[in-house]
């Protein structure tokens, strides 16, 4: 009879900690794959520090490929596009299919930033550390505020869920 097959959607903090997790507790006994949609875990938490140049960011960043092959789970980071859970189903973006007979979401969270106007680092006016990317652009932001400081507001929006690195910011800015 053939393994049973999980997969786990999303590579971040829940997805990769939820892999070696699972791999652990069934062994041989289950197939275990990983979808995520870049082939690099990010330590979020750690994003702040990116902003403000105390960490670079392949000091936050780690090539999964190698880390999963390691411990026998199998992975691609070419992302999902749809999941149908009718069939038990992924379709992937470059079109494939993968079948699952367990399935765990782990795609963190989808940033609104589109709900507010002017909001956010694609276009709008302010800056963000919710992705390394996005830490990255603030750094250069950075750079230029402290060539000619002035003040500056650092805060959250109406539906943020995550406060913390807001005020770690503001006493990381303070520093
Ligand atoms: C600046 C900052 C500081 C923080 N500091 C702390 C802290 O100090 N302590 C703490 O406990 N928490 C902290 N948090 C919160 C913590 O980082 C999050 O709770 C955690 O990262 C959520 O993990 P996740 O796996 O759900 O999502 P994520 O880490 O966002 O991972 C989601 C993954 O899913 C992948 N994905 C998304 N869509 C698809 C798709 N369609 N197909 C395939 N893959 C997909 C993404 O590429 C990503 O790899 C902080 C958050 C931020 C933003």
């Amino acid at each position: 009879m053939a393994k049973p097959h999980i997969v786990i959607l999303g590579a971040g903090l829940g997805g990769a900690i939820a892999a070696f997790e699972v791999k652990d507790a069934a062994g041989e006994k289950a197939e275990v794959s990983v979808v995520s949609q870049s082939d690099t875990f990010h330590f979020v938490p750690s994003n702040p520090w990116v902003a403000v140049h105390w960490r670079k960011r392949d000091a936050i960043e780690v090539k999964l490929p190698p880390v999963f092959k390691k411990r026998g789970i199998a992975f691609t980071g070419v992302g999902a596009k749809t999941v149908s859970p009718a069939k038990n189903q992924l379709e992937l973006n470059d079109g494939n299919i993968i079948d699952y007979d367990y399935l765990v979401i782990a795609t963190g969270p989808d940033l609104a930033f589109d709900e507010i106007p002017g909001l956010g680092p694609y276009g709008g006016f302010t800056q963000s550390v919710c992705h390394i990317d996005h830490a990255e652009t603030a750094a250069a932001a950075f750079d230029k505020f402290v060539e000619n400081p002035g003040p500056i507001v650092v805060g959250a929006v109406q539906g943020a869920s995550c406060f913390g690195p807001a005020y770690e910011f503001a006493m990381i800015l303070d520093t």
